[in-house]
């Protein structure tokens, strides 16, 4: 998979807590196609809203220099998010950048899928191996009202069909759970995927960003979403695959396949949290719930070189002490509904469409 001669640069950095840098997530666009109520609220992201002017945002070439060098920093596992990524134009020959870069292990993408039934060869083609489709629901007015868009499921479906034919299987297939909003359609979705080989992942409402006026009893925790599949389809924990995986894995008794729970609020993990995000302006965030980045956009249009531009992502990452959902789950009162405000609560944090989930 990999041709070009690797950076010769100093040794990974591990974090405050011992944790090293091993996952990279680009975030390529601020725009998306849906609006979804937990992330980009129609009412504020109309269609007037001003996202980043082309000029701000990183290039493939600059993606790539940086990925390179996030790379020879020990990183190696790419995921490309937005945003919507499927909306930058040409997005298959980035793939075929990054895939080329040598000690990447794996490059993933992760899509509303919408354009993907489009778009599935092309990416395959251009050296894709994993896919995450977001898919809220199964339900038509559950799907349309979470996505802000007239529009279900289909579209979606025909692309992970698609994606599936081209050989981007297995796929992961993430549901966000918001009580009052969708937890009763989360077994529908269970039983849809279940012997396909498709892995559902119910994610837990988190706070992030801040435009979704999270509150903690709209939270369904991992445990009930277990608990209300597992009535229907009895579950049992399977070990994960690898440190710092994101999800807790349920297998089905009979042997139809599993599923996930990402628990960032009942069950944080930030132990184990080895992500580091780049934002589509080209700032290093070191967690999904951070209120602000280093700036290595204007280090590479500067002029400055790998190995100082590899100085000050080690440097940024050595001093790196992240734990936003742990901090929160240990100041919360979950007899009564409170979240209890941990600081980071109240700080302004970024957008989650702007550096990807
Ligand atoms: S809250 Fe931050 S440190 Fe914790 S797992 Fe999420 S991204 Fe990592």
């Amino acid at each position: 998979m990999s041709q070009s001669t690797p950076l010769q640069l100093p040794d990974a950095t591990t974090d405050k807590f011992g944790r090293p840098m091993r996952d990279l997530r680009i975030s390529v666009t601020d725009r998306c196609n849906f609006r979804c109520t937990y992330c980009m609220p129609a009412e504020i992201f109309g269609e007037r809203y001003e996202f980043l002017p082309k000029p701000e945002i990183l290039n493939f070439e600059e993606i790539e220099r940086l990925a390179r060098i996030f790379v020879g920093l020990g990183v190696n596992k790419l995921r490309i998010t937005g945003g919507e990524p499927l909306v930058r134009a040409q997005l298959p020959a980035l793939i075929e950048r990054l895939v080329t870069i040598v000690g990447v292990e794996d490059v993933a993408l992760t899509t509303n899928g919408f354009l993907l039934a489009k778009m599935a060869a092309d990416l395959k083609q251009a050296g894709l191996q994993r896919i995450t489709v977001s898919l809220d629901s199964l339900d038509e007015e559950v799907a349309k009202k979470m996505s802000g868009r007239p529009y279900g499921p289909e579209k979606t479906l025909e692309g992970i069909e698609e994606a599936a034919r081209v050989g981007l299987a297995p796929i992961k297939i993430d549901a966000v759970v918001q009580r009052g909003e969708n937890e009763h359609t989360i077994v529908d979705m269970a039983r849809r995927f279940r012997g396909t080989g498709h892995i559902v992942r119910f994610i837990e409402y988190m706070d992030v960003g801040n435009r979704n006026g999270w509150k903690l009893d709209q939270v369904v925790t991992a445990m009930e979403i277990i608990e209300r599949i597992g009535e229907e389809f009895p579950l049992e924990p399977v070990e994960p695959n690898y440190r710092g995986e994101v999800a807790t894995r349920y297998r089905y008794k009979d042997g139809s396949g599993e599923i996930g729970v990402i628990a960032s609020v009942s069950m944080p993990f930030c132990g184990d949290c080895t992500r580091a995000r780049l934002t589509t302006d080209g700032r290093l965030v070191t967690c999904l719930f951070a209120s602000g980045g280093k700036d290595l956009k204007s280090l590479l249009r500067g002029g400055a070189s790998d190995e100082e531009i590899a100085a000050a992502i080690s440097a940024v990452w050595s001093n790196r002490s992240d734990r936003y959902s742990e901090l929160r789950e240990s100041n919360t009162d979950w007899s009564g509904g409170d979240a209890g405000g941990s600081e980071g609560e109240k700080r302004k944090k970024i957008e989650m469409y702007q550096i990807g989930g």
